[in-house]
């Protein structure tokens, strides 16, 4: 037997878009319905975000740990460090469970219903979902969002399964891989290849461009790249991946017709890896739940929307991954508040100067609004460029990571900021500052004239925009 269920607005997805969305309908008085077929948080808290950090934190804790084994500067000395893989699982599986459970906790709180099961739709106001145990729900709203997120993307001949992992399986392996050949040196590839190499794996980054986290400009990568050669990272760029076969993966320099190298064709010497991590971008989620119902406008394979959130179908509306780059956990968050005040009836646009990036790299990147070569671009007027590197900043001797650089972008003529860009050790937590200085079109002498607390690695930022000044102060 079906069940019937109205509301007043169902959301599709329970992820960062659409907890968020089920949240601020709810919180505005609407009858609201968030359907997800998994625990609530999407890819981000259950196999993306959290757990990568997790992960991440881990591996530098023990990487530290190792390093100290033949003395540090700091004089601390360890003796025999050891992990257990196992219990860093566990204890990531930890945090992850109390956020999950955190979000249905807060959608029951704003009054919104959580089910799970699988939702299928069936036209533009009404949707089937299945639910854990068979039984079947037809839920018709006034108003559908859709939130369905992204998935991995798949090489035809490197199919996920066995040693050939996503990031999803990755981040649940028990035991340290001895060798590991990550295909694709974006986000995921570079993030999880530096956590597994400080684990103890021998990886080998294999990326088809030519050079990894090819979306940034090569001076804020080059310290992670010395940083993975020292982790004796083997990074093969210009490179594809063939087929994997008795523990060897086959790399070619020659694109085949699936885009991959023909396995036919691979020229390179074969990469011995365990495992194979397959981290070459995410597709968005556009298939399997009859999204092909709705007759939506398309972006490529996005679901095209306008600053509202809004779909090319009245009231039905689109946000995350769904509705294209960059797909970020941030942006999702931010679409889904747009949505839900539009669906609630008041102003609400989305269109912020800049999305903040961050990479968890080993030493981390952050970039915000426009790097130096985008700002000329931008601008007929030309444009200034301040550097300061944390081997001049003392909280960042203090800490003993002096790898990296802040850098400041404005206009030349008024000095409005158009971007910042850092790279260093633990600068992630510098990304608010850089967002709001890009967002409320702060100019230099805002930074400069911001007291900067002392001693913080964020003076690098004053510092920055008092060399793109002309007047650096500790250079
Ligand atoms: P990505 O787009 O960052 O990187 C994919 C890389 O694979 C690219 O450098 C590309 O050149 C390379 N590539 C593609 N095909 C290849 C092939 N056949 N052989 C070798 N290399 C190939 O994608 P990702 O790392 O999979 O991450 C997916 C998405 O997840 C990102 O777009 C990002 O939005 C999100 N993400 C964000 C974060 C973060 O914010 N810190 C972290 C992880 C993931």
């Amino acid at each position: 037997m079906t069940d019937a269920r109205s509301a007043q607005v169902l959301v599709i997805g329970g992820g960062p878009a659409g907890y968020v969305a089920g949240i601020r309908c709810a919180q505005r008085g609407l009858d609201t319905v968030v359907v997800d077929v998994g625990r609530p948080g999407g890819t981000c808290l259950n196999v993306g975000c959290i757990p990568s950090k997790a992960l991440i934190h881990a591996a530098d804790e023990f990487a530290r740990a190792t390093a100290a084994v033949t003395g540090t500067p700091t004089g601390i000395t360890v003796a025999d460090p050891t992990i257990d893989l196992a219990a860093t699982v566990a204890w990531k599986d930890g945090i992850v469970d109390r956020l999950t459970t955190g979000v249905g906790g807060l959608l029951a709180r704003a009054g919104a219903e959580l089910i799970r099961g699988r939702a299928t739709v069936v036209d533009g106001k009404t949707c089937d979902v299945v639910r854990a145990d068979a039984s079947m729900v037809r839920i018709t709203a006034d108003h559908l969002v859709l939130a369905a997120g992204s998935v991995p993307v798949e090489l035809p001949h490197l199919g996920f399964g066995g040693p050939v992992l996503s990031s999803t399986e990755a981040l649940g392996l028990t035991a340290i891989p001895r060798t590991l050949a990550v295909v694709g040196g974006g986000y995921i590839g570079v993030e999880l290849g530096t956590a597994f190499a400080k684990l103890g794996s021998h990886v080998t980054i294999v990326e088809a461009t030519d050079r990894i986290l090819p979306q940034y400009d090569q001076e804020l990568v080059a310290p992670v790249e010395r940083r993975l050669e020292a982790l004796d990272v083997t990074i093969l760029t210009g490179t594809r991946a063939g087929g994997y076969r008795d523990g060897r993966l086959a790399v070619g320099t020659r694109a085949g017709p699936t885009g991959a190298a023909d396995p036919a064709d691979a020229d390179g010497p074969a990469v011995p890896a365990e495992r194979v991590l397959v981290t070459v971008g995410r597709a968005p989620a556009v298939t399997g739940w009859g999204l092909e119902r709705l007759p939506l406008d398309r972006n490529g394979p996005f679901v095209a929307v306008d600053r509202r959130c809004a779909t090319s179908m009245r009231n039905v509306w689109a946000i995350g991954d769904l509705t294209g780059e960059p797909m970020l956990a941030h942006r999702a968050m931010a679409q889904a508040e747009v949505a839900a005040d539009a669906i609630a009836g008041g102003p609400a646009v989305f269109d912020p100067v800049a999305v903040p990036a961050v990479v968890f790299s080993d030493p981390e990147i952050v970039t915000v609004g426009a790097d130096p070569a985008a700002a000329a671009d931008l601008t007929d007027d030309g444009v200034v460029v301040g550097r300061f590197p944390l081997v001049a900043n003392g909280r960042a001797m203090t800490r003993d990571r002096t790898d990296g650089f802040v850098r400041v972008v404005a206009r030349a003529d008024d000095h409005l900021v158009l971007g910042i860009q850092a790279v260093g050790a633990e600068v992630s937590e510098l990304s608010a500052q850089f967002a709001l200085t890009v967002e409320m079109a702060a100019r230099l002498e805002d930074l400069t004239g911001t007291v900067h607390t002392h001693p913080t690695v964020g003076e690098a930022v004053a510092e920055a925009a008092a060399a793109a000044l002309g007047r650096p102060l500790h250079r």
